[in-house]
């Protein structure tokens, strides 16, 4: 079963970092234009730390920073 976007209310599946494709593209532009930060975002919930692949781990938890956890979910 694919995991949605963990954006609140979006319906999309995952694609990149927990974001779907469109909200992926938005935070990288937000990004570039110093609107917010990778950290920021991650800290909030919103991206996962590199390397985590996608849809590994469950949204709207802190579980998803912690990159031991992610790592044994593989
Ligand atoms: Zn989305």
């Amino acid at each position: 079963m694919l995991e949605r976007c963990v954006y609140t209310g979006c319906d999309n599946s995952r694609r990149t970092r927990g974001l779907c494709h469109g909200h992926y593209q938005v935070l990288r532009t937000y990004i570039r234009q110093g609107k917010t930060t990778e950290a920021e975002q991650e800290q909030k919930g919103l991206l996962m730390p590199k390397g985590t692949g996608q849809g590994r781990v469950p949204a709207g938890h802190g579980d998803f920073l912690d990159p031991g956890a992610t790592g044994d979910a593989k």
